[in-house]
């Protein structure tokens, strides 16, 4: 039963990208927005269009977690080798 107009319906479920995974966009890639591991789920009346209910995700922030470790240690590690390099041939 939609609050809005009434009616008896089924939800149209829609995923949206929410901010975490516009955050995890920058870091990883298309992937993520492909499946709808990370993604908000929105309902709406398929009448009325009224939004019924948005859930999001509670994995998303250990997600982020996980792919900030995963992308930054190396990054890390390329940057502290950088160092070590340069201080070998300068130094
Ligand atoms: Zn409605």
């Amino acid at each position: 039963m939609c609050p809005n107009c009434n009616v008896p319906i089924t939800t149209r479920v829609e995923h949206e990208a929410g901010t975490m995974t516009w955050m995890l966009c920058c870091f990883v890639s298309i992937f993520l927005l492909c499946c709808n591991f990370t993604k908000d789920v929105i309902h709406y009346c398929p009448i009325c269009q009224h939004l019924l209910g948005h859930y999001r995700r509670p994995c998303s922030s250990r997600i982020v977690m996980f792919v900030a470790l995963v992308i930054g240690i190396p990054i890390i590690l390329n940057i502290l080798l950088a160092m070590a390099d340069s201080h070998r041939y300068y130094g």
